[in-house]
């Protein structure tokens, strides 16, 4: 039969409806420029996020970008963060001229390794940015009580991570300084195309991330800072209105997912034989109820490449996240790190793959996903 990595077409046909009605009502209004939809939007994934403000920004990519210009970093600075994660993580630090100065992850969560933070941190740093990977919170605690310490910034990104909650039930973008989400399609709550937001509870720091959307100018046409052009678009924010009222729902079905494909790989033997490990949902004994969301159910497995070829020739969709780290990509060089600095990310980036893990997939999809994986090793 086949499983796709993701199905939209599953995912959206239930909101069909509902969603061209606020596409007539948005193209009837031909007002596509911010406007109440994406204040609207702002105030509940603020408030879902646990957090006073959001400002609804083009792309994951782009808040990033937004806090880092907001916080002040500037050429010279360093900027602490992960080597395994989406490009944009470091990209959006080189590209204000900050160095990305990286720490390795732990290999359990795939998220970085706090204990390793503290002698990464010199007289140039300003922030550290912990990535809430595949849709699990980083260990904030200590990453937090290092930041005070060294009056550093936290910024979460929290791109794969909306609602995620750590151990003490905090939400992601909550607790540091400023959260990155991303509307990105493939995320838990994507729009029609490219969107993002900032969240935080400072006040200041979101009235300036607030101007800096529009080219810091304020009033318009008078500029004390430079920003650039981030907006949200009406439009998305439109359709995020609607498929926000469901999110808790997809984020329920994710981890049931999880469940299943944990009951069915342990009774395959696949784990026994350690042919697999299956992710650690580190929370979920805390109480924590988005203990993880899932974004992605990533194993770890022997015979990576190979079992990946195997499952596309059966029509069963995996990816790599991420197959090259930050210290190892090209563009990244100039940094001066090399082939074993970084370990635990050189190994996952080696033998880690995800599979479907979308709200809408069924149990008979999982079990075929399951016995496929069983009959390559087999
Ligand atoms: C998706 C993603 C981003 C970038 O978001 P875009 O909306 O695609 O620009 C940043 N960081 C992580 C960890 C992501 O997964």
């Amino acid at each position: 039969m086949g499983v796709p990595l993701l199905d939209l077409k599953a995912h959206h046909e239930p909101l069909h409806k509902e969603i061209m009605a606020v596409l007539e009502q948005t193209f009837r209004s031909q007002a596509f420029i911010l406007g109440p939809e994406v204040a609207k939007l702002e105030e509940r994934v603020a408030a879902y996020s646990q957090t006073r403000y959001g400002i609804g920004v083009s792309s994951g990519t782009d808040a990033l970008l937004l806090a880092l210009m907001a916080i002040g970093v500037s050429p010279g600075d360093e900027v602490i963060t992960t080597p395994y994660s989406f490009f944009a993580t470091a990209g959006a630090v080189a590209r204000l001229g900050a160095k990305p100065v990286l720490v390795d992850i732990v290999p359990r969560t795939y998220n970085i390794d706090p204990s390793k933070i503290a002698k990464a941190i010199t007289a140039r740093t300003k922030a550290i940015i912990p990535v809430h990977l595949y849709g699990q919170c980083a260990d904030m605690g200590p990453i937090l009580d290092l930041a005070q310490r060294h009056n550093l910034k936290v910024i979460e990104d929290a791109a794969q991570a909306i609602g995620a909650e750590y151990r003490d039930g905090r939400r992601a973008g909550s607790m540091g300084t400023v959260g990155c989400l991303s509307f990105f399609p493939s995320k838990n709550l994507g729009c029609l195309g490219d969107g993002g937001m900032v969240v935080t509870s400072d006040a200041d720091l979101a009235e300036r991330m607030k101007v800096m959307r529009v080219h810091g100018g304020k009033p318009k046409y008078y500029h004390k800072m430079i920003g650039g052009n981030f907006r949200l678009d009406t439009i998305q924010a439109a359709v995020l209105n609607v498929k926000l009222n469901y999110l808790d729902d997809w984020t329920q079905r994710r981890q049931e997912n999880a469940r299943r494909y944990e009951t069915l790989f342990q009774q395959s033997g696949l784990v026994r034989k350690g042919n697999v490990r299956l992710p650690d949902p580190v929370y979920r004994d805390s109480g924590a109820k988005h203990y993880h969301i899932y974004n992605q159910f990533v194993l770890r497995v022997e015979r990576r490449d190979e079992l990946m070829a195997y499952l596309k020739q059966k029509g069963i969709g995996t990816e790599i996240y991420y197959p090259v780290p930050f210290h190892l990509q090209e563009c990244f060089r100039y940094l001066g790190y090399k082939e074993g600095d970084f370990p635990e990310s050189e190994g996952a980036a080696k033998d880690t793959v995800a599979i479907p893990i979308y709200p809408e997939l069924t149990a008979a999809q999982q079990t075929e996903v399951v016995e496929a994986v069983t009959s390559f090793y087999a």
